[in-house]
């Protein structure tokens, strides 16, 4: 008379136990879907020429998760202090823009992308916003790579010079961002300008190089792209002016990031005296 239902829910708690061991190998690393995936080569491009967009979609609670391709270590190596100080330095701006205190902590898990594990870090006092950071090696600015790492850059592996990057051929790469646009499922993917940076024309080949795979993959998948001009814009009329609220926004969480990257200017009036195109990228925002 006991036995029987003694039973009854030992065979109810394995169920429940099996079930929730399912749920939690098929559950999915992506804290939402829809929104944007901003789709960049450095951790600094989408708060330079993707913003105010950026900091508009994140304030709206938009599902958003940022890709950076390469670490933008400038040749220290994808492991360096350098690049994790560029990591952290973005991470301050997300919180900022997220309305969250200064470091606030991410969680830190891994995912499997075409055959590797990527980085991804989730903003958990705001798990709308998450970053994954692919780390492969900066290009430098004329896509011969630095020597530190191999002359190695996505340039090459995109024109077919080089097999691959930091591990990744380009079937890999774009294998890896396919996979995370079929399961984040964005309304839109943002990344930069597929229309310059080669041939001499005014851009950095990994902006470049990022554009035209990203470009190619979500066209390939029916998913809209829009790319954003970088350096370019400066010889454009400001349409984020000083004063406005988003150019507020931007150049808040902008200089939320900058004490964190050693090689960028950290102040306006540094900016404009060494020369730096930052406080012209801060006064706009333009789509390719
Ligand atoms: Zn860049």
């Amino acid at each position: 008379m006991i036995t029987i239902p003694l039973l009854i829910t030992k065979a109810l708690n394995d169920l429940f136990t099996q079930a929730a061991s399912i749920k939690a190998v098929s559950s999915s690393p992506w804290t939402c879907t829809g929104g944007s995936l901003y789709i960049v080569a450095h951790p600094d491009d989408d708060l330079l020429f993707q913003s105010p967009d950026l900091p508009t979609e994140i304030g709206h609670k938009t599902c958003i998760t940022s890709i950076y391709l390469t670490a933008g270590d400038a040749g220290a190596g994808p492991s360096s202090s350098y690049a994790r100080d560029r990591e952290t330095g973005n991470k301050q701006a997300y919180a900022l823009m997220a309305g969250v205190k200064p470091d606030s902590p991410w969680k830190e898990s891994t995912v499997k992308l075409g055959g590797q594990s990527v980085a991804l870090h989730t903003l958990t006092a705001a798990p709308h916003v998450q970053h994954l950071w692919f780390r492969l090696p900066d290009g430098n600015g004329d896509g011969t790579g630095f020597s530190g790492t191999g002359g190695q850059s996505l340039k090459k592996v995109y024109t077919g010079s080089a097999s691959s990057i930091g591990g990744w051929s380009l079937s890999d790469i774009k294998s890896a961002l396919g996979d995370v646009i079929k399961a984040r499922k964005p309304s839109i993917v943002r990344t930069q300008d597929w229309t310059r940076g080669w041939d001499g024309s005014y851009d950095h080949p990994d902006h470049a190089a990022t554009a035209r795979i990203v470009r190619e993959v979500a066209g390939g998948l029916g998913v809209g792209v829009v790319g954003y001009v970088d350096y370019a814009i400066q010889d454009m009329p400001v349409n984020v002016p000083v004063g406005s609220a988003n150019y507020t926004a931007k150049s808040n969480a902008f200089w939320a990031y900058a004490p964190f990257d050693s090689k960028e200017c950290q102040s306006l009036g540094q900016c404009v005296k060494d020369n730096f195109g930052e406080d012209d990228w801060l006064q706009r925002q333009y789509y390719v």
